[in-house]
């Protein structure tokens, strides 16, 4: 095992690091009061972020991209998470990163040129909707309600979803909907690109809730009688769940990537307080429970980014690492909430107010542990293969 970086992801490494340094986490005070970032304040970083050459390093070099693989991305998306503002800045955010990497996967030429060449120069922006109210689909896909009917040469969705990050000014949404009687066993669902404009599709509403920053907000969305064409189909018929997990795998790793960016500077920064700040007669890193902190905070994130870094390798591989996915993301989105919910204590009344980005990172963080499949059912499906696995032997 060889765990040295390549010069070249060094270099693209540091350069990020010095950007988000001395670019975007200046700006972080002036956006914090705000529900989310101007988008003259992204244009801006995006322009910065261009000329640094580091722009999209997801994306493959053909789409405007620095075609980085999932191990590159490990390293580059870590370094851009030290700030909330960071994966905005070079166009590596959910949801428009996952959706583009399932874009270039699935898309036909003529859905690449319309869809992920403006999505890959950060032009325009989309939205993934899968979840819906009860009794539709939410920890579980198969309970999906929407649906989609052939009439004539069009296909007609109708459906109500909900908790779409990005919706509300997202040029386009990737919809999945039921095309078939069976939805479980991935058969009956299928992806549609449905334009912002299209008749019948409708942003309701932004949700509220803990976190603000995500552009667009969290949106209920509803597809009433919205009429497509072929060309929206998304992939093949039929296909939808398979090409859910070909977009979950990878994704539910970018967000482990991005957030622990976060959980490591959180613990820098409390880690640089309680060095300074006195109680009691001596510097607060001189007592033991700041200490532990300070080191099962290390250790959680030591562990955290060996994971990550395994299953980036399975998939560089060609493997689809769904196990490994899915245990990265119940450790590493726990371990992130934890260290986070450390560094607050440690920093005392500091760690709640806005002096400090933690009280943001507090709030912004939290959800990691639902979206993208909850930890319990990430344990659940982790449990099952186990079992399976035992059960073939
Ligand atoms: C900030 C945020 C952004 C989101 N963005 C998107 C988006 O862009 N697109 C999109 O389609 N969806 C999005 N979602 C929705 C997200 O994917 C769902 O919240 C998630 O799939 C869980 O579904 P649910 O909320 O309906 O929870 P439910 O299905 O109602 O589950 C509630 C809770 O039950 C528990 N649970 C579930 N199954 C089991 C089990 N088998 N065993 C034990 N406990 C279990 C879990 O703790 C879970 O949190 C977002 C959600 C949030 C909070």
């Amino acid at each position: 095992m060889d765990f040295s970086l390549s010069a070249d992801l060094v270099d693209v490494r540091d350069r990020v690091t010095a950007f988000i340094h001395d670019e975007v986490i200046p700006l972080e005070t002036s956006v914090r009061s705000q529900e989310e970032l101007p988008a003259e304040t992204l244009a801006g970083l995006r322009a910065k972020a261009r000329a640094a050459g580091i722009f999209a390093p997801h994306v493959p070099a053909e789409w405007g991209g620095m075609g980085l693989d999932m191990h590159g991305m490990s390293v580059v998306f870590e370094a851009a998470g030290h700030s909330l503002l960071g994966p905005l800045a070079l166009n590596c955010a959910a949801p428009d990163e996952g959706n583009m990497h399932l874009l270039h996967l699935v898309a036909t030429p003529e859905q690449k040129e319309r869809y992920l060449r403006p999505l890959a120069a950060g032009t325009i922006r989309s939205c993934f909707a899968m979840t819906e109210p009860a009794p539709g689909a939410g920890s579980d896909p198969a309970l999906l309600t929407t649906h989609a009917e052939r009439r004539g040469d069009r296909w007609v969705i109708n459906g109500h979803k909900w908790f779409i990050s990005g919706a509300d000014g997202a040029a386009f949404a990737i919809c999945m909907a039921r095309t078939g009687e069976r939805v479980e066993g991935r058969q009956g669902a299928t992806m549609f690109l449905v334009d912002a404009g299209a008749p019948g599709f409708r942003v309701v509403r932004r949700i509220g809730g803990l976190d603000h920053l995500a552009p667009g907000g969290h949106c209920e969305v509803l597809f009433e009688d919205c009429a497509v064409g072929d060309d929206a189909v998304l992939g093949a018929v039929g296909e939808g769940f398979r090409y859910a997990q070909v977009r979950l795998a990878p994704a539910r790793l970018t967000h482990c990537m991005r957030w622990l960016g976060v959980a490591q500077r959180a613990i820098d920064i409390a880690t640089a307080y309680v060095a300074r700040r006195q109680a009691f007669g001596r510097p607060l890193a001189e007592y033991q429970a700041m200490q532990w902190m300070i080191a099962d905070s290390a250790i959680e994130i030591h562990a955290a980014r060996l994971m990550i870094w395994h299953a980036a390798w399975v998939l560089d591989q060609g493997g689809q690492a769904r196990q490994e996915t899915s245990m990265a993301k119940t450790f590493v989105s726990e371990t992130v909430n934890r260290v986070v919910d450390r560094a607050v204590q440690m920093c005392g009344s500091l760690g709640v107010s806005d002096h400090l980005p933690l009280a943001d990172f507090y709030r912004e963080v939290r959800a990691f542990r639902i979206y993208d499949g909850p930890s319990e059912v990430h344990r659940m499906a982790i449990a099952q293969r186990i079992l399976r696995d035992l059960e073939r032997s």
